[in-house]
C-alpha cells in the first residue's frame, strides 16, 4: 500500500490541471500554460492560449479550426508511438479511439510508466484510430460513463432502428442530436 501511494509522485493535480513536475508541462490543462500535451480537440481538453503544444497533427488542426490560426505560440505534431523527451520525461501518444486525432499520453520517468487516457472508447469507429491498451504502472483514466448504470447499446443496432423508422416514415424528418466534433462524423459513417 505504501509503495502504491508513492507511485507517480512526479505528477500532481494543480488548479490549472495535471502537472508533470520534472517535465515542466501539463496534460490537457484547464488554463493557458507555457507547455501542454493535448489529448484531443474537444473544448474541455484543448484550450487556446498555451505556449508550446504537442499533440497529434489532427488535434492541432482541429484546434486551429476551432480557435483560429494561432491557438498556441508553437506546436509539435506527434505520430502515434513517436517518442520525445521533455526535461528527462519521455512522452508519446497512443490511439484513444475517441475522436479524430485522439490520443492517450504515455509518460515515462525513472523506470515508471504512467498513461493518461484522455477520453477514450474501445468500440470500433471508422472516423478515428482504434484504442490501443498500453501496459503501465499507473493509469489515469477518464470515467464519464464509468458507472455500471451506463450500458450503451450496440451502435449498429441503433442505426438499424433509425433506418427502419426512416423506411416506415419516409415523409417524416428524423432529427438526431449529436455533439458536433466526433459523434456527428461517427453517426454519418454508421449510416453510410
Ligand atoms: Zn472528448
Amino acid at each position: 500500500m505504501a509503495k502504491a501511494a508513492r507511485r507517480a509522485s512526479w505528477i500532481r493535480v494543480r488548479p490549472e490541471g495535471l502537472h508533470v513536475e520534472p517535465g515542466g508541462f501539463h496534460v490537457d490543462p484547464t488554463r493557458a500554460v507555457d507547455r501542454a500535451i493535448i489529448t484531443h480537440g474537444h473544448a474541455d481538453h484543448a484550450r487556446p492560449g498555451h505556449g508550446a503544444v504537442a499533440a497529434t497533427a489532427e488535434t492541432l488542426a482541429i484546434m486551429r479550426v476551432r480557435y483560429g490560426e494561432m491557438p498556441f505560440k508553437s506546436s509539435q505534431a506527434l505520430r502515434f508511438g513517436e517518442k520525445i523527451t521533455i526535461n528527462g520525461v519521455t512522452v508519446s501518444l497512443m490511439p484513444a479511439g475517441h475522436v479524430l486525432g485522439s490520443a492517450q499520453v504515455v509518460l515515462e520517468y525513472r523506470g515508471e510508466r504512467v498513461v493518461v487516457s484522455g477520453d477514450y472508447k474501445r468500440r470500433p469507429d471508422l472516423t478515428c484510430t482504434g484504442f490501443e491498451p498500453v501496459p503501465c504502472d499507473v493509469f489515469i483514466t477518464e470515467a464519464t460513463f464509468g458507472l455500471p448504470v451506463f450500458r450503451h447499446p450496440e451502435d449498429r443496432h441503433e442505426i438499424a432502428t433509425l433506418m427502419h423508422s426512416h423506411a416506415l416514415f419516409p415523409e417524416r424528418c428524423h432529427v438526431i442530436g449529436t455533439y458536433s466534433l466526433g459523434k456527428a462524423q461517427r453517426l454519418i459513417s454508421l449510416i453510410r
